[in-house]
C-alpha cells in the first residue's frame, strides 16, 4: 500500500503562481489540518528580463525560493518536474505523470490553473490546467487507462473537486475568505525575490490587495482569493 498520500495537490505551472492564486486559501486548508503538497510544472527558467541571469542558475533560486514559500504556509512538500519553462507541451507522457501522481497522493481536492482565461494568458498555465483537467477526468480514474499503473498498484482514483485560480471575473464561483491569511500569503509572496523587485514590492501589496478587497465584494468577509470550482459528480 502507497503511503505517500495528500489531502490536497496543488498543481502549479512556475514556482511563485500558487502563492499569486491560492496561497490565502492553502493556509486555511493547512489549519484545518489537511496535507497539501505542490506539484511544480516547469523549471521557472525564463522568469527574468536581465540576459545576464544564467537560466539555470535561476532554476536554482526559484526552488529554493519555492521551498521557502511553501514552507511559509504550511505545505508539507514540493515536488519539481522540471519542464522547461515557456515549452511544456500537452504530451501523452506528461498528461500519465500527473495521473501517477494523483494516483499516488490521492487527494480529494486539486487547486490549479484555469486553462480557460482567454486570450493573454500564459501558454504554460493553460496547458498546465487542461492537462490536470484531463487527468483528474477519466485518466485518473479509469481503470483501463494506464494498465501498467495497475501493475505498480497505482489504483484509479476519483478528485471530488476542483478549484481552479484566475478564471475570468464572470467564470468566479468559489470567493474564499483570506482576510485572516492575507499577510501569510504577501509573506510567502516576499520568498520569491527573483520574481518581485523590491522597489515594486509595496505597489504589488497594494495591487493585491485591493484585488482581493474587490474579490470579497458583497460577502461577509473583507479579503478573497477567487476561483471556478468544479464539483465532480461521481
Ligand atoms: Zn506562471
Amino acid at each position: 500500500m502507497n503511503k505517500k498520500t495528500a489531502d490536497v495537490l496543488v498543481i502549479t505551472p512556475h514556482p511563485d503562481d500558487a502563492e499569486f492564486g491560492a496561497a490565502g486559501t492553502v493556509v486555511n486548508l493547512v489549519r484545518k489540518g489537511k496535507e497539501v503538497v505542490y506539484i511544480v510544472c516547469t523549471d521557472g527558467s525564463k522568469g527574468t528580463d536581465d540576459i545576464n541571469v544564467i537560466p539555470e542558475d535561476l532554476v536554482k533560486i526559484r526552488e529554493k525560493e519555492q521551498r521557502e514559500a511553501a514552507k511559509t504556509l504550511g505545505v508539507k512538500d514540493v515536488i519539481f518536474l522540471g519542464y522547461e519553462d515557456q515549452n511544456i507541451n500537452e504530451t501523452p507522457e506528461f498528461r500519465k505523470e500527473i495521473v501517477r501522481l494523483i494516483r499516488t497522493y490521492r487527494p480529494e481536492l486539486i487547486i490549479s490553473s484555469d486553462p480557460y482565461r482567454r486570450y493573454i494568458w500564459h501558454r504554460d498555465h493553460r496547458i498546465v490546467g487542461r492537462v490536470v483537467l484531463d487527468a483528474v477526468f477519466p485518466y485518473a480514474r479509469d481503470v483501463w487507462a494506464y494498465p501498467d499503473l495497475i501493475q505498480e498498484d497505482l489504483q484509479p482514483h476519483n478528485v471530488n473537486e476542483m478549484w481552479l485560480w484566475a478564471p475570468e471575473d464572470s467564470d468566479i464561483n468559489f470567493r474564499s475568505d483570506i482576510t485572516d491569511t492575507f499577510d501569510i500569503k504577501l509573506k510567502a509572496l516576499r520568498c520569491h525575490k527573483s520574481q518581485i523587485k523590491e522597489s515594486f514590492s509595496a505597489e504589488m501589496e497594494k495591487w493585491l490587495c485591493t484585488r482581493a478587497k474587490d474579490l470579497a465584494e458583497g460577502e461577509d468577509f473583507k479579503l478573497a482569493e477567487g476561483f471556478h470550482r468544479v464539483e465532480i459528480w461521481w
